[in-house]
């Protein structure tokens, strides 16, 4: 299953997730990413799935319920997919299409056109300075910074839909004001529809990871402000219905894998759809999920 959900999310509403990447390919490896280590650090785009596999799924997901954003959202970075514009095209006839980017390779032509075609564009904007971005994001070594910024820059000219950026501030990493100034900066000259704040909620791939204290979490809020920036805190946790298609266990291992959930909303979900506990049980017995406390809350998820 490459489809997944409807999942809440706390800026597309029902989201409808598309797993377009197989795990976990990507060109960063952030400390705090929630789908874990990266396994092939790469910038070669390749195709992955057939667009007609996915295509396929989605319309099935939407037989009986309804999304407010069918949303590229896999287990490493969408744009090192090779099908990625078929496959928005593909979706667009199924509704609004969005696609969550860490933006490292829209310094690429091909990949700033073919994301002119989805309707909402969320890039990753930790930081503007170079060594703290090696820091965050851990980037594939033959990325250049300068590229990246500079592709950014690019794609917010070229871009006619909804484009937002999102900012995971790490505890000592890119949290003090000096580096929150200069994105803030950055984001003020792209012309953005809004801009979010983001902490590490879930499980991160590196155990120390945590989000600032309260009052540098204000502080930052406050800094893009002053910079007239739409900016939104996102300081809380998703809320919303799950929704998880016919098979519980293969849609359960499909959300979890990009997406860990907390052991409540688990529990709520299988009481809803009336499922016998111990597939729970089994499936962590039998190493494909895993249950991990992170600061003091359980969550599950996927184990490879
Ligand atoms: S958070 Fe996103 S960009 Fe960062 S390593 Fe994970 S999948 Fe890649």
């Amino acid at each position: 299953m490459f489809v997944f959900g409807p999942v809440p999310s706390r800026r597309l509403g029902k989201s409808l997730g598309v797993n377009n990447i197989p795990k976990k390919i990507c060109s960063y490896n952030c400390v705090y990413c929630q789908v874990g280590e990266t396994r092939i650090h790469t910038i070669k785009r390749k195709a992955y799935i057939k667009p007609e596999i996915l295509e396929k799924e989605v319309k099935e997901r939407l037989e009986n319920q309804r999304a407010d954003y069918i949303t590229f959202v896999p287990d490493g970075e969408p744009t090192l997919d090779a099908n990625l514009g078929v496959e928005i095209n593909l979706m667009k006839k199924y509704g609004n299409v969005a696609v969550i980017t860490n933006g490292s390779l829209l310094f690429r032509e091909d990949v700033r056109k073919e994301l002119k075609a989805a309707d909402w564009i969320s890039i990753k904007i930790d930081t503007v300075d170079e060594n703290t971005w090696k820091k965050i994001d851990v980037p594939y070594k033959k990325l250049s910074f300068f590229e990246v910024m500079e592709g950014i820059e690019k794609f917010s000219e070229e871009y006619k839909g909804k484009l937002v950026t999102e900012t995971m501030l790490v505890d000592g990493i890119n949290d003090d004001e000096k580096n929150l100034q200069k994105v803030a900066e950055f984001i003020r000259d792209i012309n953005v529809s809004k801009t979010y704040i983001t902490l590490p909620l879930r499980p991160p791939r590196v155990p120390y990871v945590k989000p600032p204290s309260r009052d540098k979490i204000q502080r930052a809020y406050m800094i893009f402000s002053s910079y007239d920036l739409p900016v939104v805190l996102l300081d809380f946790p998703e809320e919303g219905e799950f929704s998880i298609g016919g098979n519980f266990k293969a849609g359960l291992l499909s959300i979890l894998s990009v997406h860990p959930m907390r052991e409540e909303d688990v529990f709520k979900l299988m009481k809803e759809e009336r499922i016998d506990p111990r597939i729970l049980k089994d499936l962590e017995s039998s190493g494909k999920i895993e249950k991990v406390n992170y600061m003091g809350v359980n969550f599950y998820r996927r184990k490879w």
